[in-house]
């Protein structure tokens, strides 16, 4: 099988970047493959074909990144919501994005 992750020499290394990264493409769950000589990370889908699985980005990354989008969807929702007739969240943007962590 042809190498699809990253290469580590050590499995501990290996581990150590599957804790505290993830997928830069899908922000996914990295596993672990055990090889002849060393250990590979790979994105959980890019092992199953549904994902490219290019590089790694830090958990922390990956949370504050999924906050933005909260955010950025709970903006947008409000904005359009008299245009396209949707029901107002009582709360305002700035206590969702307070509720998720967000600045
Ligand atoms: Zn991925």
């Amino acid at each position: 099988m042809n190498q699809l992750g990253e290469k580590y020499k050590y499995y501990t290394d290996a581990e150590r970047v599957a804790r505290r990264y993830s997928c830069a493409t899908c922000f996914g769950h990295l596993n672990i493959i055990r090889r002849a000589g060393f250990s590979e990370v790979i994105c959980a889908r890019k092992e199953l074909g549904r994902c490219a699985g290019i590089g790694f980005v830090t958990k922390e990354y990956v949370e504050r990144a999924r906050a933005q989008s909260a955010l950025d969807r709970s903006e947008a929702y409000w904005n359009l919501a008299d245009t396209l007739g949707l029901a107002r969240s009582k709360r305002s943007a700035e206590q969702i994005a307070k509720e998720l962590g967000g600045e």
